[in-house]
């Protein structure tokens, strides 16, 4: 399978259609043609600053507008956040990522301090990941410049679909982003999430998205939405995993050298379906009782689990030197 990034919405498609199992066994012998077997990357997700955002994200318990309970948490401090990175670093994880509820990122004291957890972070030797909102091209070379490995900005579903979901924003607000970031040399991190009300044609608009941007993300993250009362979507219909896989697998196919993520949602899935996730070609989870806001598996239940399955942590810095970035 050759690294492309002109694919046609309906390549994709049928890809996407191809008959599951043998769907998941395509993914598979593409995913041992690009990456180790068995490896998977162990990222940990710290909510560095809680709450309060002004933004309309329908998925989202951290828009100030709904009332899910979520506790407003000023931004950490520098050493707090050092010291729950060294933790996740001592349990296994290769990468941290710290994540911001904020619109953009504004020019202030706040920003001067997540560039020194970035710094401090990056001197653990540990991959340092952010999301933090929209970014400006000269805010993502300071982050570059204090050692930021990658920036996350989903794209969160297809274009048409987008509208339905967040209404403060524009899909193209979120690609500039994308861009800014690349243009200062760190790796992008974007996915989207499923069981937001799309259609299977949306599902296939994101990956399309994603598949044709000028270098494929380096992360993938593909999350199934986590059903949060006080949310407009709280009344969803809880995501197939067959529809998760079907999601990996695609993504794996078009996008052979990206981490694909196996992220929201995974505290619901049992081992068996997880192990299949990882047979479709995720290769990147993250551990850690929390996901920003929601539960996620703690890293000793991800310890028994890498046993079963045979499967081992990926060391940090693995693809600097063949980064599609
Ligand atoms: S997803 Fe991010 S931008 Fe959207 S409401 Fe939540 S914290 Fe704000």
């Amino acid at each position: 399978m050759q690294i492309r990034n002109d694919w046609t919405k309906e390549e994709i498609s049928e890809i996407y259609n191809t008959p599951l199992l043998e769907l998941i066994y395509k993914a598979a012998t593409v995913h041992r043609e690009y990456h180790a077997t068995g490896e998977v990357q162990v990222c940990t997700l710290l909510s560095i600053k809680t709450g309060g955002c002004p933004e309309d994200c329908a998925y989202c318990p951290q828009a100030a507008r709904y009332n899910t309970g979520v506790e407003v948490q000023a931004l950490m401090q520098k050493e707090e956040v050092l010291a729950y990175a060294q933790k996740a670093k001592d349990a296994g994880s290769t990468r941290f990522c710290m994540g911001a509820a904020w619109r953009e990122v504004r020019n202030n004291k706040d920003f001067d301090r997540v560039l020194e957890m970035v710094q401090g972070v990056n001197e653990m030797g540990m991959e340092v990941c952010c999301t933090m909102g929209m970014l400006s091209e000269e805010q993502a070379e300071k982050l570059y410049n204090a050692g930021l490995y990658a920036y996350n900005h989903n794209v969160d579903t297809s274009e048409d679909h987008y509208g339905d979901i967040i209404t403060t924003r524009t899909y193209n607000d979120r690609l500039r982003t994308l861009g800014n970031v690349r243009k200062a040399g760190i790796g992008v991190c974007s996915g989207g999430i499923i069981g937001i009300g799309e259609t299977h044609k949306d599902r296939i608009g994101m990956l399309y998205t994603l598949a044709t941007l000028p270098s494929h993300p380096s992360s993938v993250p593909i999350n199934a939405l986590v059903r949060v009362k006080g949310t407009p979507l709280e009344n969803n219909t809880k995501v197939d995993i067959w529809d998760m896989i079907r999601m990996i697998a695609t993504a794996r196919l078009i996008m052979p050298m990206a981490m694909v993520r196996l992220s929201a949602g995974r505290a619901e899935m049992n081992i068996s379906e997880q192990a299949l996730c990882f047979m479709a070609g995720a290769n990147s989870i993250f551990s850690g009782d929390k996901l920003l806001t929601t539960p996620n598996p703690a890293f000793d239940e991800d310890k028994s689990m890498f046993q079963l399955l045979g499967l081992k942590p990926r060391e940090p810095f693995k693809d600097k030197k063949v980064s599609v970035n």
